[in-house]
């Protein structure tokens, strides 16, 4: 028995998984040509898939709520033609740095909110400098207080929103205010001529399904009955924040090279509906303000691709890639799964084999089997759906970083750098 199995996690079906590489292998030729095109490893952004996914996120929360926003979260992928592509799709962007947010002043939005922990003073003071684009969603009393000081030295008014803390246990307790705070919070703005208060967040990642928000969403409901009228007429929105998981579900890697788990994931739309019935139940008879959400993960998960080629067949069972992960900034592989396919002798048939960056470290792994007839060196393997918290996290560690290829609806494939 694995611990996995006395945890009771499904293995991710083989058939599935079986379509999902078919649908990459079918267009292996155009994969393999941008390497031989552009050099290898490479980052791949498809476009078209990043408009897909914005355009089903907005229609699955708008066909079941009156009134929503839209949010990138840009340090999920903090490329600026990812943020540039949902900007187009009537997004905005959700920064939590003045390093995000400086990248968000460029590409010329004014629909940004400003969320995290522990800004700064600088941080702040761009903020203020641009009040006219950007929602602070202070984080505490104190960073209230700096704001706000910061706001009167400048002679400036700030839009701002309370982010509320969905959990004081744990790690995450670091986040936002309590409920409790609320009610004095509130009122410090409102009592602050610098300061004019637009509405409430909360976030929680990682989210299988819609159960969690579900039920803060009931516990909010029912702490602000208790909140003044003058309270719901200042209130603009309701910010559910990100967390969704994409609907393939989080794979796994087993002790078996050739097994891998699945814990499923709701699909949007599921967590659409479930959303706005908790919000129907426990916020629109207080108020009918808008929802906004701020999804990082489940918009660009599925959009960009890791391409490498092999440099050395050391065994039947042990391959080195060019690629190491410093590409993605952390060890995903040693326990997410993704498939490694072998674009150059394609086959829907995976095999065990150590699959290995070429770092000075064990820790470089992509992965423990790939699909294909066999594998040599020179060949052009592919990793997809690489668009969540690696190209972000990417680091200069020992090899250089790969280019970055976009891939467009129309036209040709161009190089970023
Ligand atoms: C990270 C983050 C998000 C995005 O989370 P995902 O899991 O990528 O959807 C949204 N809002 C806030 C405040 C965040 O910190």
């Amino acid at each position: 028995m694995t611990p996995a199995h006395e945890k009771q996690i499904p293995l991710l079906s083989k058939t599935y998984l079986r379509e999902f590489v078919n649908g990459f292998l079918n267009r292996r030729l155009f994969f393999s040509d941008l390497v031989h095109k552009f050099g290898s490893p490479l980052y791949v952004l498809e476009e078209a898939v990043l408009k897909q996914r914005a355009r089903q996120f907005k229609t699955a929360m708008n066909k079941r709520l009156p009134d929503c926003g839209f949010y990138f979260a840009m340090k999920s992928n903090n490329l600026p033609q990812v943020s540039r592509v949902l900007l187009d799709q009537g997004f905005g962007l959700d920064v939590s740095s003045g390093m995000e947010l400086s990248a968000a002043l460029l590409l010329g939005t004014d629909q940004i909110i400003f969320s995290g922990p522990g800004k700064t003073r600088t941080e702040l003071e761009l903020a203020v400098g641009n009040s006219e684009k950007v929602t602070v969603l202070l984080d505490s009393e104190g960073e209230l207080r700096r704001l706000s000081a910061i706001a009167k030295e400048k002679n400036k008014k700030v839009h701002v929103g309370l982010r509320l803390n969905t959990n004081p246990e744990g790690l995450w307790r670091k986040f936002g205010i309590l409920l409790d705070e609320l009610g004095p919070l509130y009122d410090k703005i409102s009592g602050s001529s610098h300061l004019i208060f637009l509405g409430l967040q909360f976030h929680s990642s990682w989210n299988l399904d819609p159960e969690r928000q579900a039920v803060f969403i009931e516990t909010l409901g029912g702490f602000l009955k208790i909140m003044p009228d003058q309270f719901f007429e200042d209130l603009k929105f309701i910010d559910i924040g990100g967390g969704y998981w994409p609907s393939q579900g989080e794979w796994l890697v087993s002790d078996q090279p050739l097994a891998h788990y699945c814990i499923p994931a709701a699909p949007i739309e599921a967590f659409a509906d479930c959303l706005a019935q908790s919000l129907e139940t426990h916020i629109f008879p207080l108020t009918q303000c808008r929802v906004c959400f701020e999804p990082g993960r489940w918009i660009c998960n599925d959009a960009m691709h890791i391409l490498m080629q092999v440099v050395d067949c050391k065994t039947e069972d042990l391959v080195i890639t060019d690629a190491g992960t410093n590409t993605i900034g952390w060890e995903r592989f040693e326990t997410d799964y993704f498939p490694v396919m072998n674009l150059t002798q394609a086959m829907p048939e995976e095999r065990a084999c150590h699959i290995l960056g070429s770092l000075c470290t064990p820790h470089d792994v992509w992965g423990y089997a790939y699909f294909g007839k066999g594998i040599s060196e020179g060949d052009v393997l592919m990793i997809p759906t690489q668009g969540a918290y690696t190209y972000s996290l990417k680091q200069s560690f020992i090899k250089p970083l790969p280019r970055t290829i976009v891939v467009e609806e129309i036209g040709s494939p161009y190089c970023l750098d």
